[in-house]
């Protein structure tokens, strides 16, 4: 097969344990130009902490840090109000912050640059015997960034801080507004769903239900 000299370096896919990695992915994080995007389904204070200088300098050099997690009310326990609060952090600094249920994929991506993907909670790594990937690349990159619907600005599965003014089944819900779809429409349906069938479409008008 001929090469060309303006070739990108293929993927390389090198293999990380927790024991090598953060020295990696610091040194990825030095070098972020434009856009940082992380997914991690749980987020908590002690892991964060240690990121949160990192990220800080790179919102003071407008570098745009998007963050993917689960909704609090997914994050259980002691867990749940570690998440509060680094997201409340988080947004402070003027990170976009979306809340998606049931996510489970564990990514960062560094510009077009860099993708790492695998086992590891980059937000609130605490166990051990977790691996991650080290992609280089603009096209593998471009092709993660689409299998994960990254560009979408209000994916399926997204969780709004709308709380649900609450529906017959449930009249005082403490949900939050979630985007779902049907028939390939997106509308806002209730977090506690099925315990609250709450639905409004996304220009307000509620939808129009079978009887
Ligand atoms: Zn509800």
């Amino acid at each position: 097969m001929a090469t060309s000299k303006h070739a990108t370096r293929p993927m390389s896919g090198d293999l990380f344990t927790e024991r090598n990695f953060w020295a990696q992915f610091f040194q990825d994080l030095k070098k972020v130009k434009e856009r940082l995007i992380i997914l991690s389904p749980f987020v908590a204070v002690r892991r964060s902490s240690a990121l949160m200088n990192y990220f800080q300098s790179m919102r003071d050099r407008g570098i745009e840090i998007k963050i993917i997690t689960r909704p609090i009310n997914q994050q259980t326990g002691k867990m749940a109000e570690q998440a509060e609060i680094v997201i409340e952090q988080l947004r402070r600094m003027g990170c976009k912050v979306l809340e998606k249920r049931s996510m489970h994929q564990k990514v960062a991506i560094i510009d077009t640059a860099i993708f790492w993907e695998g086992s590891l909670n980059i937000l609130s790594h605490q166990d051990s015997g977790e691996q991650m990937r080290r992609f280089e690349g603009k096209n593998s990159v471009e092709e993660i960034i689409k299998d994960l619907e990254l560009e979408e600005d209000i994916p399926v599965g997204a969780q709004t801080e709308e709380k649900c003014p609450g529906s017959t089944l449930s009249p005082n819900c403490k949900g939050y507004l979630v985007v779902r779809t049907k028939y390939n429409r997106k509308f806002y349906g209730c977090s506690n769903y099925p315990r609250c069938d709450y639905t409004r479409s996304f220009d307000g008008s509620p939808r129009r239900r079978k009887r």
